[in-house]
């Protein structure tokens, strides 16, 4: 690597100064990596590498910088210094070292038990691998935070997979969907259909209620865009298609504005209906709070969903292991109900996410046992695994049955056989 040679011979490429009479492409590489260091955050293994203050390492903070002042540990501190040697984090010297709401994020950042290296990933996609998208959006996004304004006229053609990748309930994807297709019962489409007998908005009485209008264009519906926690504040809204509102929205936003936006339109429509059925109209203020509200509650649900999920498997994986060995069971199934959990697990890619470190612990154990299978069974066919589970709360000492089980589990068993019998091929 000539490059290489030249530029950054004693450090890696990432902490390389573009130096003197650089080259045109070193130039080019040089600039499109100040924007691949913006978006590339640490995620946590030993934390021997990460710096406390300064490094980018905590999920669900935009900066992802720890911004309680230095107190207790020097400036200059690891986050090794925050875990403790059983190698899970040292709450006392956690608190002691940032405020509570930063400990609170950095204690819930699982540990790898097997002692994973620290890893550097993607932050602006979900999986953490770096993406020519997300980094375009992320490049977009600088750019209007430094002009304040976006700029405009960039088209794309996709737009459905957009909407399916969006971190958001089903009810409000589908009601995009709906809204794009121009499915939704507006004045205009009932009065094509002869259902109304004008096709006049409600709200403003001035123009006809088309989808783009009652979502985008409406005075009452501007006054929402117009609120500061908009993502879309100082835009216009002079479109008439919502289509063309949407992909200019795709080429624009990063994802979790989208994701905001989508779920403010839906709460527009819900305004609009409380307004026709209850005569109540909400304050443009409030329909983006509930927005939030909503859109937070179903992502944190989702977020916690999966860590649990997560941690179960690992937890099942390790009990499991722990007999299959004991037992000296050399060919298993293990079996899990979730999919996404099964799936990533059995991906050959590594997984970059942000609490991938569990995965990555999973894949070992599978690595140094090829004869152990992850595979996905469906919650139904396994009521066996939850009638133990329910079963197991009970007592807090171990028990083994070899050959025989707890009262009622001959039952499960034969059901859950004929299921799998006819689903499975094992
Ligand atoms: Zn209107």
């Amino acid at each position: 690597m000539v490059l290489r040679a030249k530029y950054f011979k004693n450090t890696d490429v990432l902490n390389s100064k573009l130096g003197y009479g650089p080259s045109m492409i070193w130039r080019s590489i040089w600039g499109s990596m100040k924007l691949l260091k913006e978006g590339l955050v640490w995620r946590v293994g030993n934390g021997l590498n990460i710096k406390v203050w300064g490094d980018k390492w905590l999920p669900n903070k935009p900066s992802h910088r720890v911004q309680s002042p230095i107190k207790f540990l020097n400036a200059e501190a690891k986050v090794t210094e925050l875990i403790g040697n059983d190698g899970k984090w040292n709450r006392e010297v956690v608190k002691a070292t940032v405020n509570e709401e930063e400990a609170e994020v950095i204690c819930n950042i699982p540990m790898s038990y097997s002692g994973l290296e620290d890893k550097r990933i993607w932050a602006y996609s979900k999986n953490g691998y770096y993406s020519v998208r997300s980094a375009y959006h992320l490049d977009i996004s600088r750019k209007k935070d430094s002009k304040g304004e976006p700029s405009d006229g960039r088209k794309i053609k996709e737009g459905w997979r957009e909407l399916w990748q969006l971190n958001t309930s089903g009810v409000v994807k589908n009601f995009l969907w709906k809204a794009l297709n121009n499915c939704l019962p507006t004045n205009e489409n009932l009065y094509r259909r002869k259902v109304v007998k004008k096709p006049v908005c409600p709200i403003c009485l001035r123009e006809d209620e088309t989808v783009c209008h009652v979502l985008w264009s409406c005075p009452a519906t501007m006054d929402v865009w117009a609120e500061k926690e908009s993502p879309v504040q100082k835009w216009k809204s002079s479109e008439v298609d919502l289509a063309e509102v949407w992909r200019k929205l795709i080429a624009e936003l990063p994802l979790d504005s989208m994701e905001m936006v989508v779920s403010v339109m839906r709460y527009i429509w819900l305004r609009r209906n409380g307004w026709i059925f209850e005569r109540k109209f909400t304050s443009p203020g409030s329909v983006l709070q509930q927005a939030r509200a909503n859109l937070n509650e179903f992502q944190q649900a989702q977020q916690k969903g999966i860590e649990r999920n997560k941690t179960a498997a690992v937890e099942m994986g390790s009990s499991k292991r722990r007999l299959c060995e004991e037992l000296n069971i050399q060919k298993a199934v293990l079996e899990g109900d979730s999919l996404e959990v099964i799936k990533v697990v059995n991906d050959r890619e590594e997984c970059l996410e942000w609490h991938g470190q569990i995965i990555e612990d999973i894949k070992g154990i599978l690595c140094i046992h090829p004869n152990w299978i992850l595979k996905h069974t469906f919650r139904e066919g396994n009521r066996l695994a939850h009638f133990l589970g329910q079963f197991a709360i009970m007592f807090s000492e171990e028990l083994v049955w070899i050959e025989d089980g707890p009262e009622g589990f001959f039952s499960i068993v034969l059901q859950d056989k004929i299921c799998n019998d006819t689903i499975t091929d094992i």
